[in-house]
């Protein structure tokens, strides 16, 4: 990674940006609490006292974490919250806690002592096992074991606690119950030596608005604390002890972005056209109803994906039938006469509920996820896509099937709509009967057979974060391959085109809903391959509305046949910049 000494105290060190924002601010060095565990030996009598105190200690730390999830629920909404699940998991899990208890029986030693050995063994043999879900967990291990010895120890302050307001964090990594106590108003933002833009960290980063850089290495090492900093959250930049130049240079970067900002947020009430007259459709992903609010704010035409899951995810018990129909419906009449597309269950790969009882898998994402588990499940699956059918009387629902490899899969989940319909009709509940049904197409097997699927259903909506993983057997959530994630590889572009000339031949449309259309980059690219509807998180929509009204369809067609002769990824993204740099030089400002 590029980095250079500027003079004898300035330094610039490069990491990944993952919430953006430009900030100076003093560092506030967060070295790993080393927490002192008494260890002594205790009598056959004491026994059950210590076991009763660990019982506390579960409980306690039961009712922290779950009051740390209360309040991210208000403050960044229940998916943010979610994170937490892992942390109850460990919690939940018998195989830890009946491993204190033996041990505890057998060595006759304070619970502390106990906890920590335990605890240490757990997490290196996650450490050890190659499953990169697996290792991933060993943080949330010691994360709730460094709070269960806490509580032990009638400890309960936070190594955040002492926080100076506008300090920026620097640790070698922040735990996500750490992340998720942070507020904008008190922490600056936060540099982290170890992370991924994908990591707890970073996504509940961006959720509550607060700057940060991940991947930094050894920043823990070059600052000491109190040295002021400035970081650059966008381009992952953090310049220790800035000289008045920087100072100057930054503060330009970011009045010149805050400019920028203004102006696309001018464009809401404009359409998402080339300027030789080329309509795309330009709607948003979500994740609950509560972001109907922000869809309408940035002017996004409607839900291209909601992403159903969620609702479920960060709850422990079912939500019911009628709970969930008003859930879609509070969205669909909101946004009426724009569409609102339902994904329908997408559990498994990294996304699991807090009561999780399914078996790990070494490979999830290749796993029970998404429609094989619905299919798995019909009596589950029939009373989400009643649910759906309740809120369809709005007329503009329709419902998406995740993770289809097979027309088989269409067909027999065809079958269950059409039971859940005759349900409906019996108990005489009115649905929109013409509602319409697509599929995600994020399987190579599913683009190659588009021909096949499209006989099936009325549009398709490439999921590019999945396709991009499974085309290129790169798992998106591991950080040590992030450098193969292309989304210009031209494996991938090949499928997005066969996906389209399919959808065009059997006359649906069909749209993009993974992060690429984000890209601002590459959504002239996506145009000029054919696809209808761009579907991104609700803040995308300005910048990506610009690329598209700053080029003509001829230029987009022309990019993506060019694109589809290059050898390379890099080729492709070359094109690209060069195409935005001559169409919309600003939005290379705000990347
Ligand atoms: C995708 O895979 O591109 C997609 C939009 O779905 P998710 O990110 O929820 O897997
Ligand atoms: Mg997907």
């Amino acid at each position: 990674m590029p980095r250079r000494r500027q003079s004898e105290s300035e330094l610039t060190l490069q990491g990944i940006g993952v919430s953006p924002g430009v900030v100076t601010g003093k560092v506030f060095l967060l070295t790993s609490s080393a927490l002192r565990v008494p260890r002594r030996p205790v009598k056959v009598h004491q026994l059950d006292h210590e076991l009763s105190r660990f019982e506390d200690a579960i409980t306690e730390t039961r009712r922290q974490i779950k009051q740390i999830q209360k309040d991210m629920e208000q403050h960044t909404g229940p998916e943010d919250a979610s994170i937490l699940d892992a942390h109850l998991l460990v919690l939940d899990d018998r195989s830890f806690v009946e491993q204190v208890m033996r041990e505890l029986r057998e060595k006759k030693l304070n619970v502390e002592a106990i906890v920590a050995d335990v605890s240490e063994k757990y997490a290196s043999m996650l450490d050890s096992v190659s499953d990169e879900y697996l290792r991933e967990r060993v943080a949330d291990v010691k994360d709730v074991s460094r709070r269960i010895l806490r509580n032990l120890q009638g400890d309960h302050e936070s190594r955040l606690d002492r926080l100076p307001k506008g300090a920026i964090i620097v640790t070698r990594d922040l735990a996500p119950s750490e992340t998720a106590s942070l507020r904008k108003e008190l922490a600056g933002g936060f540099a982290i030596d170890m992370g991924s833009p994908t990591c707890h960290t970073a996504v509940l980063a961006r959720a509550l608005e607060i700057p940060g850089i991940v991947g930094l290495r050894d920043v823990t090492r070059q600052v000491q604390d109190g040295d002021d900093v400035l970081m650059d959250g966008n381009r992952g930049v953090l310049v220790i002890r800035p000289g008045a130049s920087t100072l100057r240079k930054y503060g330009k970067v970011a009045e010149l972005r805050r400019n920028i900002e203004r102006e696309l947020k001018g464009l809401r009430a404009q359409p998402a056209e080339t300027k030789d007259g080329r309509r795309i459709t330009l709607a948003a992903n979500i994740e609950t109803p509560d972001e109907l609010d922000a869809v309408l704010q940035y002017g996004a035409e409607g839900v291209g994906l909601f992403r159903s899951e969620y609702l479920y995810l960060s709850r422990e018990d079912t939500i019911s039938e009628l709970d969930e129909a008003a859930a879609y419906q509070r969205v669909a009449e909101g946004l009426a006469p724009h569409s609102v597309i339902i994904r329908t269950l997408d559990i498994g790969g990294d996304k699991f509920r807090v009561e999780s009882h399914m078996p790990l898998e070494s490979n999830p994402f290749l796993g029970c996820r998404s429609i094989r588990l619905s299919l798995m499940h019909p009596e589950d699956f029939k009373r989400q896509l009643r649910a759906i059918l309740r809120a369809s009387v709005t007329k503009n629902i329709k419902i998406m099937y995740p993770m289809i490899s097979s027309a088989a899969e269409v067909i027999r989940a065809n079958e269950l709509l059409a039971e859940a319909k005759r349900e409906l009709d019996a108990a005489k509940v009115p649905y929109d009967p013409g509602i319409k049904v697509g599929v995600m197409i994020e399987i190579p097997a599913a683009a190659l057979m588009a021909d096949v699927l499209a006989r099936h259903v009325s549009f398709f909506s490439i999921g590019t974060n999945d396709l991009i993983q499974y085309t290129l057997a790169v798992d998106r959530v591991n950080e040590r391959v992030a450098y193969l994630y292309e989304p210009t590889h031209p494996a991938v572009l090949n499928l997005i085109r066969t996906t389209v000339e399919a959808a065009q031949r059997n006359r649906i449309w069909v749209g993009l809903c993974g992060e690429m259309g984000a890209d601002p980059l590459l959504a002239p690219l996506l145009i000029g391959l054919g696809v209808d509807e761009l579907s991104v998180a609700p803040s995308a929509v300005p910048p990506v509305k610009d690329a598209i009204r700053s080029v003509t369809f001829q230029q987009a067609r022309q990019l993506a046949d060019e694109s589809l002769r290059c050898e390379t990824a890099v080729e492709v993204l070359e094109l690209c910049r060069k195409l935005t740099r001559e169409a919309a030089p600003e939005l290379l400002e705000l990347m």
